[in-house]
């Protein structure tokens, strides 16, 4: 009978946007934002690949649990790592509070408001993102 490889232990996660690579490290587990919902990653996971929405990307490195904002783009899943391509993302001590909260007073008052030339669907996706950058950074202060 053939050898059969053992299954990993751990992940390499690479998180990457178009600027810069943000994260490369050994990780045991990772949460990320898919099109059909959040998606689990433990090492051995079945290949896959996958949209990003905007939200939050959660890992657990040792004892440590880190979170992002990320928004747009793919994961590529492989039993041994997990890439992500970003349109976006900030770690969570990186996100500029007062930015984000600028950007979520703007946007819905142009989600609420009546103007014809009011792209809602545009006005959504920001004021998503920046509920979502407020709420990871939330995390940062209060080490969850
Ligand atoms: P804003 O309206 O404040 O510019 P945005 O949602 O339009 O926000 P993006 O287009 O998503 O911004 O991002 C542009 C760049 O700014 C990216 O590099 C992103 O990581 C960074 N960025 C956006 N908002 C913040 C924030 N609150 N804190 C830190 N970096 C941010």
């Amino acid at each position: 009978m053939a050898d059969v490889p053992p299954l990993p232990t751990t992940l390499t996660l690479e998180i990457v946007t178009p600027d810069r690579a943000l994260v490369t490290e050994h990780v045991d587990e990772v949460q990320v934002p898919a099109a059909e919902g959040y998606l689990g990653i433990l090492p051995g996971h079945t290949p896959l690949l996958a949209s990003l929405q905007v939200g939050e990307l959660t890992y657990r490195a040792g004892g440590r649990t880190s979170h992002l904002h990320v928004a747009f783009g793919f994961v590529e899943v492989l039993p041994d790592r997990v890439t992500v391509l970003a349109q976006t993302a900030e770690r969570a001590e990186d996100i500029d509070v007062q930015r984000a909260e600028a950007a979520r007073a703007r946007a819905s008052e142009r989600v609420t408001g009546r103007g014809a030339d009011i792209d809602v669907e545009r006005a959504r996706v920001a004021l998503l993102k920046s509920l979502v950058r407020l709420q990871v950074a939330a995390r940062a202060r209060t080490r969850a």
